[in-house]
Order: structure tokens, then sequence, then C-alpha cells
């Protein structure tokens, strides 16, 4: 490695130390200052943008049931034939497992995703006359959904702003910019509900997953060029 570039990583890497140390003990208000900082560089740098394909909020449930360990763009290849093969909950209700786990099985967990599937539509058909509810508490009743899924749901389904969608990249890259100290998705959530106004809740999700999956990755983050780069106390200090 050229010397000059060694030099010039090792003076980012002292600057990181400064400003994890300046984190580490940040005061509320500091905190609050950062994250809003954090909020307004992540508008500016990145679309709220959800990968998945959907054209209603019943797609998008099962397009988010599909997602889970896979990529959106398998799951869009996948629902691409799927959803014009099933249009109501009472379609996916009353599908045969044995064919819908051949439909969706390169999403992976094809006989779970089924099981989820086929009793979230029973369950929307028994409780709600088959339409998805757009609220948290009513969501998170019906099998299949958690509070990540119904964040999803609320915030691209219906735009509205009841919660933060914490998936594993924003779980990584909260921790990493210092908004949350939880490992827990839901203190998590608390956490940056706190910090974010509640009008950039469902859009900060969604820039956040981004984030994750094109600048802040799991193993090597991109922080020479990241827009967030002068607010993190992270940067750096990987590698
Ligand atoms: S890429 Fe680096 S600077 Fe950007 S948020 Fe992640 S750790 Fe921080």
């Amino acid at each position: 490695m050229a010397k000059e570039q060694k030099s010039r990583q090792s003076a980012r890497r002292s600057k990181k130390t400064a400003k994890h140390r300046r984190a580490s003990s940040e005061s509320a208000p500091a905190l609050r200052e950062r994250a809003g900082a954090v909020v307004a560089a992540l508008a500016e740098a990145r679309p709220a943008r959800i990968e998945l394909e959907f054209n209603n909020p019943l797609e998008l449930a099962v397009a988010t049931i599909l997602s889970a360990q896979c990529t959106d763009k398998r799951v869009n290849e996948v629902t691409r034939d799927l959803f014009q093969k099933y249009r109501s909950a009472a379609d996916y209700a009353a599908a045969d497992p044995e064919v819908f786990q051949e439909e969706i099985r390169s999403t992976g967990f094809f006989r779970n995703k089924t099981r989820s599937i086929v009793s979230f539509a029973q369950a929307l058909l028994d409780r709600h006359g088959g339409t998805v509810p757009d609220s948290m508490e009513r969501l998170v009743e019906l099998p299949g959904i958690g509070r990540k899924t119904a964040n999803v749901i609320l915030g691209s389904g219906f735009g509205r702003n009841e919660g933060i969608v914490v998936d594993t990249h924003v779980k990584r890259v909260s921790g990493r910019l210092g908004l949350s100290a939880e490992e827990d998705p839901e203190k998590i959530e608390r956490d940056l509900m706190e910090l974010v106004p509640r009008a950039e809740w469902s859009d900060f999700g969604l820039r956040m997953v981004q984030h994750g999956r094109y600048t802040c990755t799991a193993r090597k983050p991109r922080c020479d060029g990241c827009p967030l780069e002068e607010l993190c106390p992270s940067a750096y200090s990987f590698g």
C-alpha cells in the first residue's frame, strides 16, 4: 500500500477514535441533534424506496413474508407470476399448499412461508372480510405478521408512520451510528422513534435499509464516501 494512502487511513482512524470517544459520552441533546443531522443527510443521499414490487397492501404483505432470508430481487421474480394467479385473500386461503410451496420454492423456507401466507389469508377472511387492516394493533394479531412486517405494510402500503422498520440492516447501521445500543429489534425501534420525527419514520426506515444494503454493509462498510461519515462514531473502524 502506498505510504500516502496508509497515512490517510491512519489519520482517518485517529479521527474516528476521537469521534467514538465523543459519541460514547454524548449527552442526550447532542445525540438528538446528531440524529437529526443523520436523518437529513440520509434524506439527501437516498430515496425512500422499497425494492419489493406490489400493487396493493395484500401483495405487499405476501411479498414481505416471502422476503424473509431472501433477496427482494428473487421475491420480485417469484411474485410476478404469483400475483397473476392469486388476486385476493380468498385465493391464497384456498391455495393447495403442495402447489403453493413449489410456486415459492426459490425464495427459501417455502414450507413455513406457505403456512404463514395461507394462515394469514384465512385470518384476513375470518376477521377482516379479506382486507388488510391498516393499524399496527390489528396487523400484529394476524399469523405471519410481526412488528417489522407490519411496519413495512403500514409505511409503504398505507403511507402511515406507526413505527420504524428494524431489519438486520437497520439494526447494524443503528448500532454503528450510535443511535441505539440495544440488540432487541423492538428496543432499537423504540430508541429510533425517540430520535426521529414521526413524519419521517417510514422513509427513515427505508433509507436505513438501503444504506445498510449498499454502503454500510456487514463485512466491508464503505466509509470512504459514506454520506454519514462525519456523523458516525464508527467510521473507519473496520478492517
Ligand atoms: S459506512 Fe462507515 S461511516 Fe457510514 S454509517 Fe457505516 S460505519 Fe458509519
